[in-house]
C-alpha cells in the first residue's frame, strides 16, 4: 500500500503526455536488428524515436547542471520522455556514465546504471541472485593454483565449466575434463589479466538452455536454444539453434525474480534446465531479441517500446525524485 501511494505520488509529478513522445534509444548503430526494430516499434506506436549513438553522447558536468551534447547541439531533457538503453559489452563503461548522465537530467532510463553493472559482471550477478534464494550453478572463484583441486571438487568435480566473469555470446566459456586442463586454463588467462568463474556443469543441460524475455512483471517470451553437434554452448552466435518455449510456471516466475533482483524492467534471462529445476545463468540487460522474434512470431519491440513508455510516465529519475 505504502508502494502505491509512493508510486501514484511520482506518476502526478509526471504525467504521461498525449500524443508523441521523445523515445530516445542508446544504440552504437541504427542498423542492428534490435535498435531497428524498437524504432519501427516506436514509429508504429506514434512516438517519436531518436537513435543516439552512446558514444557520441558528450557529457558536461560542472556546478549547475548536468548536459549531453549530441553532435553539437544540446540534448533537451524535457524532449525526451524516456532512454532505453542497449549498451553493447565493449563500452559498458562508457555506456553506463551516459545513462547516470540522463538520470541525472530527470530523463527516467528503462535501465539505470547500477542493474546494467552488475549485468555485466557475472561474479556480481550470481553473487545478488543467490543471495536473494535464486538457483545458480554452483559457482566458486579462487585466485592461486594450489587452490585448484579443492575448487574442483567444490564445484562437484570433473568436468567443470570455466567462464571469464566478463565474458559475452558464449565467447570466454570453456569446459575442462582434467585437472591438468583446468590449471592450464586458469594459469593461462590469470597471466592474461582475466578474472574467471569455476562452475558445475549442469551436465543434464549440457547443450541446451532457456531464454527468458521479461519485460515488466511477465515473460513475453521465451525459447530453448539446442547447440550444434559436438558444441556445449548454445549461443545462437555458436550455431545454436531456437525453438519457441512456452515455459512452465517456475521458471517464469525464477526468470522474473532474477529481473526485479537485478532491479531491470527488461531483461534476457538464461537459465539452465537442471533436475532440480531452472538455475540461472546469467541476466542480460540489453537483451537482443531478432532470435526471440523468429522464433514465436511476436512483435516483442512493440511490448518493449510500450512498456518503456508505460513505465516512464510512472517515474521519475532516482535523482530527481530525491
Ligand atoms: P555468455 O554470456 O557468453 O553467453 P553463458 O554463461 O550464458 O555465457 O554460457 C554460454 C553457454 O554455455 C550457455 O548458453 C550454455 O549453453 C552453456 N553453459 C554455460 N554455463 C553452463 C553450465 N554451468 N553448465 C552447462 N552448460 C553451461
Ligand atoms: N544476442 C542475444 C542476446 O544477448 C543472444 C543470442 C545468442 O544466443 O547468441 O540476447
Amino acid at each position: 500500500p505504502g508502494k502505491k501511494t509512493a508510486r501514484a505520488k511520482r506518476a502526478a509529478a509526471r504525467p504521461r503526455p498525449d500524443g508523441e513522445l521523445g523515445v530516445a534509444i542508446l544504440s552504437r548503430n541504427p542498423r542492428l536488428y534490435s535498435t531497428r526494430r524498437l524504432v519501427e516499434a516506436a514509429t508504429a506506436l506514434g512516438h517519436a524515436p531518436r537513435v543516439l549513438d552512446t558514444l557520441r553522447c558528450n557529457m558536461v558536468l560542472a556546478r549547475d547542471r548536468p548536459r549531453i551534447f549530441y553532435l553539437g547541439e544540446e540534448v533537451v531533457a524535457s524532449d525526451v520522455h524516456v532512454v532505453i538503453p542497449r549498451i553493447g559489452a565493449s563500452i559498458t563503461g562508457y555506456g553506463v556514465a551516459v545513462v547516470n548522465q540522463f538520470d541525472l537530467m530527470g530523463v527516467p532510463v528503462l535501465a539505470a546504471a547500477t542493474p546494467i553493472g552488475r549485468s555485466r559482471d557475472k561474479l556480481r550477478a550470481l553473487q545478488l541472485l543467490s543471495r536473494f534464494g535464486i538457483d545458480i550453478p554452483r559457482t566458486v572463484m579462487c585466485r592461486y593454483r594450489e587452490e585448484v583441486p579443492e575448487a574442483v571438487q567444490m564445484v562437484g568435480g570433473l568436468p567443470c565449466i570455466i567462464k571469464l566473469i566478463q565474458g559475452s555470446q558464449g565467447v570466454g566459456v570453456m569446459i575442462a575434463n582434467t585437472e591438468v586442463e583446468v590449471r592450464g586454463l586458469l594459469d593461462t588467462l590469470w597471466t592474461l589479466g582475466q578474472e574467471i568463474l569455476l562452475q558445475e556443469l549442469v551436465a543434464e543441460s549440457k547443450g541446451r538452455d532457456v531464454r527468458a524475455l521479461v519485460v515488466g512483471d511477465r515473460v513475453v517470451a521465451a525459447m530453448r536454444r539446442t547447440a550444434r553437434a559436438g558444441e556445449f554452448r548454445s549461443n545462437i552466435h555458436r550455431g545454436g539453434v531456437a525453438e519457441a518455449l512456452e515455459l512452465g510456471r517456475e521458471y517464469a516466475e525464477t526468470a522474473v525474480k532474477a529481473a526485479r533482483v537485478m532491479g531491470l524492467e527488461v531483461a534476457g534471462v538464461d537459465m539452465l534446465e537442471a533436475r532440480t529445476g531452472p538455475k540461472i545463468m546469467e541476466v542480460n540487460s540489453s537483451p537482443g531479441f531478432e532470435g526471440l522474434e523468429a522464433a514465436t512470431g511476436l512483435d516483442i519491440a512493440a511490448l518493449y517500446v510500450r512498456h518503456a513508455v508505460d513505465f516512464a510516465s510512472t517515474r521519475q529519475s532516482g535523482y530527481a525524485s530525491g
